[in-house]
């Protein structure tokens, strides 16, 4: 769940209020070799991402969470000249209902594979989503990619932030809704090309909202989102080569120029996803020189960094 307690009245509002915007919006998913990754919304109210490789193998496509309606969805994938059935599969941060909209637990949503966490595994199972695939650690996406989750505290059952390291050299880490950016999870995304990651909150904002105290001490407590400034802290020490883009903003609680006003003079470009709007595509370039693809293993492995941040 995130930072809302009326987020059943905020998606109403959603699904009612929000399409695609117009021409603006259309921007087919580019050709040029390399990954690109779009944010199609990221809040509150819902986060769904797609990332498209081309290569060797043609373009591919996933998503990263899949917390907005199948419409909706499709809606937007259709602004990018995709549509469900090119999703390869789904790879799952977390379950909570701005991750993964129930509205996919429907018989005819066509929901794609589904990949995520051996955390999130018995919860998928129980609430019916089909097709799971669970994870551990690395894992393969095709040809493409190497996919290194490390899980973080994240209110009961953590969250998993995800490293791709594509074969054509390029990397992109991929985080949101973390309690904390641990050593461990900074060190796991260093040095990535670009990074994808939550900047939720300005605390002032924050503590001066009409919010009840548990939930200011849910998101603020380190279990919950980071800050704009935690953010900004990790940024520094990931030092992404080329692009930041910040997730996840709170409506109620944050204010884009507050969350890019941390950034100013980063030798970085920088992209504000927003709840309403998807973002630009941004690429993933290719970089030669980088060590071939680690293929990953057969059986599910844990390594024991990946619990470093999570005590069991
Ligand atoms: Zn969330």
């Amino acid at each position: 769940m995130d930072d809302s307690t009326s987020q059943s009245f905020r998606r109403a509002w959603t699904e009612s209020s929000l399409e695609p915007s117009g021409p603006t919006d259309l921007a087919p998913a580019p050709d040029s070799v390399g990954a690109h990754l779009r944010i199609l919304a990221s809040g509150s109210s819902g986060n769904c991402s797609v990332l498209v490789n081309s290569g060797d193998s043609g373009r591919r496509a996933w998503l990263i969470d899949a917390g907005l309606s199948p419409r909706r969805t499709r809606l937007l994938l259709a602004s990018c000249g995709l549509t469900l059935a090119d999703i390869e599969s789904v790879i799952l941060t977390h379950l909570d209902a701005d991750h993964f909209h129930s509205g996919w637990l429907g018989p005819r949503a066509a929901l794609p594979p589904v990949r995520l966490h051996l955390r999130h595994e018995g919860l998928a199972r129980r609430i019916g989503i089909p097709g799971v695939q669970a994870f551990g650690g690395a894992f393969n996406l095709g040809p493409c990619a190497v996919v290194d989750p490390i899980l973080m505290n994240h209110d009961d059952l953590g969250v998993a932030a995800l490293r791709f390291d594509f074969a054509s050299g390029g990397r992109l880490g991929f985080a949101t809704d973390l309690g904390r950016a641990t050593s461990p999870f900074t060190r796991h995304m260093a040095g990535v090309d670009v990074l994808a990651l939550e900047s939720n909150y300005c605390p002032r904002l924050q503590l001066e909202s009409d919010r009840p105290r548990f939930l200011k001490d849910r998101i603020m407590g380190g279990r919950g989102h980071l800050s704009n400034q935690q953010a900004a802290e990790a940024a520094a020490a990931i030092a992404p080569r080329l692009h930041l883009v910040l997730l996840h903003l709170s409506d109620q609680c944050n204010r884009p120029d507050l969350a890019a006003a941390l950034h100013a003079g980063a030798p970085y470009a920088l992209t504000i996803s927003e709840q309403r709007h998807p973002s630009r595509w941004v690429p993933v370039p290719p970089r030669a020189g980088r060590p071939a693809l680690r293929v990953a293993p057969a059986t599910v492995r844990i390594p024991a960094s990946l619990f470093s941040a999570f005590p069991a």
